[in-house]
């Protein structure tokens, strides 16, 4: 049974818990650096990446963190968690920091606002059809060779990645954890 943290200091925490409850996994809420120690897997969930990256800073996970994803670490971002990883962040507050483990450049909001959001079928490579949820979703503009693209999407202006992996990184735009689909968490909890 893998043991997998879920990043939880804002955002939708609960629905990605409870998904990996679900899949068998043994998990573990991350409010505090020691919580990262002995963990198979972490899961950045979606919701403010301004005000995660704050509570990164101030409950002193941030470094840590980054410590852990060097090592390898096996890490799974969702929409803002995917923001939290990328190199780049496009129309992000002047301040904004990232990890920059995933080799990708994201727009936030890059989907448009909270108005804009909507769903859509997406296939993931390996797993067949899943619904997306995109609300105020990033999106992926550009990525880099080391960049494995497990879903695109065509959202009128050709396709993007939707779902993508680098090594022990992965990052998702849409919202997995708000489905009862539970095949996009079960590729990541497979790869422990
Ligand atoms: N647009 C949000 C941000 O920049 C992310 C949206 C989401 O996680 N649903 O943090």
């Amino acid at each position: 049974m893998p043991r997998v943290g879920v990043l939880a200091l804002q955002g939708d925490v609960r629905e990605h818990v409870a998904v990996l409850r679900g899949l068998g996994a043994d998990v573990v809420e991350v409010r505090r650096a020691e919580q990262l120690d002995d963990l198979d897997g972490l899961v950045m969930p979606g919701g403010e990446s301004t005000t995660i990256a704050y509570l990164l800073t101030t409950s002193g996970v941030r470094p840590v963190l980054e410590r852990r994803l060097a090592e390898g670490l096996h890490v799974f971002g969702t929409c803002a968690g995917l923001i939290l990883l990328s190199r780049e962040i496009l129309d992000g507050r002047s301040d904004q920091w990232s990890y920059g483990v995933l080799d990708v450049s994201v727009r936030r909001n890059g989907y448009g606002r909270q108005i804009a959001s909507f769903e859509s079928p997406v296939t993931v490579v390996g797993v067949g059809e899943v619904p997306g949820v995109f609300i105020r979703a990033p999106k992926i503009e550009t990525w880099s060779d080391d960049v494995e693209v497990l879903a695109t999407l065509d959202h009128g202006d050709g396709e993007h990645p939707v779902l993508v992996r680098q090594a022990n990184v992965w990052g998702c735009s849409f919202h997995p954890e708000l489905t009862a689909d539970t095949r996009v968490h079960e590729l990541f909890t497979n790869s422990l």
